[in-house]
């Protein structure tokens, strides 16, 4: 039997919050993993409770928007009984893993993380203590693969340094420095004894690891405490560790993969969209043509792995007629779009829109930028900082920023007040067809 949900402003599977467009319900997705019967009972609640529009989330995570009034149990009776929900009701907000969505197939992953990430799933489901933790505390997991996103700011996070080690850093990604190095062997205990000690220390409103170590002398005061509670050595971080590099741009198309004779394919969702319809055909396909999972990626896109090499074209184009984003060049697919003014009651400016308004000068212009459109300032819809934002500040209007690492936040105003099609002018001289991306 489910205990009671706690409040919370965020969205889970027990907990439907309502925006303009109807209820949203987020599903957590063990690392970003979607069996495909999952995926048909998913899209089927979803066109029967709600408007049948869903939502990948940065964190490869799925959201069902539009739940209709009166139909909020139905709904989440068919997802639990389709395995999607926690074990109890607690721990929903805290299953909260990134991996990269090819973990255990990329043919440059140092470790399979899969079995540790389950392992630490299930510490972060059965202690009651963790279920304290903020629905927005994180962990991530990064195993070296090449198909990761690193950049995407986290409470804790775990690298692999080799097939057995493993080096630990806090408040960011693994392109910041580490801060010890375990034995794989040693992690859920090392994660357990931290979580534990965060929560401890950290005041009611010190929600994130960030926010606690703002107000302690240095991280290595916090590891000294850890290691008092642990009965392994916390090791130094070797000089010669460098983390995997990022990938800037949204993967489409067929990859590698470390098994031989296969192949993985990723296709991007328009703007993080998918229907229930195309949820559906996509999990046939999977069947068809993969191992019957679909993976969900921080790019708000899909992977399908163990793709045989001989299917994994007709795969591709399968993906394309449904609508998925499958060529790199596409401009969607450097684009991000909060929900905006069309179902969010804080947008300034319908951002979605926007971004498709966008995304068709840059057809027209063969400018590629990577650009974040935001309807407020509170910039769901990116955890990391993209190159430029779009920030509205009318209807019509948006300010434009650049990344740089003088300037925190979105980084330097380059424009106070811009139109979409002006935006799209100006990429266009900025980044001509036939640069590199921004
Ligand atoms: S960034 Fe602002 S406008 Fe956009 S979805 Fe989030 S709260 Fe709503």
């Amino acid at each position: 039997m489910l205990a009671p949900v706690r409040p919370s402003a965020c969205p889970g599977l027990l907990r439907i919050v309502p925006a303009l467009d109807g209820g949203i319900c987020r599903i957590k997705l063990p690392g970003g993993v979607l069996r495909s019967a999952q995926a048909r009972a998913i899209a089927e609640a979803a066109q029967q409770c709600a408007s049948g529009v869903l939502e990948l989330t940065n964190r490869s995570n799925l959201q069902i928007r539009g739940v209709l009034p009166g139909q909020e149990s139905t709904l989440i009776d068919a997802l639990l009984g389709a395995g999607l929900g926690p074990r109890v009701a607690a721990a929903d907000d805290v299953r909260n893993l990134l991996l990269s969505p090819a973990a255990g197939l990329d043919p440059h992953m140092r470790m399979d993380v899969r079995p540790l990430a389950s392992q630490l799933l299930d510490l972060l489901q059965d202690t009651p203590a963790l279920h304290a933790l903020s629905p927005k505390f994180a962990l991530q997991l990064d195993g070296g693969e090449a198909l990761a996103m690193r950049e995407h700011p986290h409470d804790l996070w775990l690298a692999a340094e080799d097939e057995t080690h493993l080096l630990l850093g806090l408040a960011g990604c693994p392109s910041d420095a580490a801060l010890a190095r375990v034995e794989v062997t040693q992690a859920v205990e090392l994660v357990r004894q931290l979580l534990l000690l965060f929560l401890e220390l950290a005041t009611p409103e010190q929600a994130r690891m960030r926010q606690l170590l703002a107000h302690i002398p240095a991280a290595a005061d916090l590891l000294q405490r850890l290691q008092t509670r642990l009965d392994f050595p916390l090791q130094p971080v070797p000089a010669r560790w460098q983390p995997g590099a990022d990938v800037e741009r949204a993967p489409a198309g067929i990859y590698p993969q470390a098994q031989s004779g296969l192949r993985m394919v990723a296709a991007g969702a328009q703007l993080g969209r998918l229907h229930a319809d195309q949820l559906l055909a996509i999990a046939e396909l999977s069947e068809r043509h993969g191992d019957s999972e679909l993976r969900l990626t921080p790019w708000q896109g899909l992977l399908l792995g163990n793709v045989p090499e001989a299917k994994a074209g007709e795969l591709l184009s399968a993906l394309a007629e449904l609508g998925l984003l499958t060529q790199t060049d596409e401009p969607l697919l450097g684009l991000v779009a909060c929900t905006g003014s069309a179902a969010c009651a804080r947008g300034l400016a319908d951002s979605k829109q926007h971004a498709l308004q966008l995304a068709e000068r840059l057809r027209e212009n063969g400018a590629r930028p990577q650009v974040h459109l935001s309807a407020c300032p509170r910039s769901c819809a990116s955890a990391r900082v993209q190159p430029y934002t779009l920030l509205a500040s009318t209807p019509e209007h948006y300010q434009l920023y650049q990344r740089t690492p003088e300037v925190p936040g979105f980084g330097r105003l380059l424009a106070p007040d811009m139109t979409i099609d002006e935006a799209g002018a100006w990429f266009a001289r900025q980044h001509p067809a036939g640069t590199p991306d921004a």
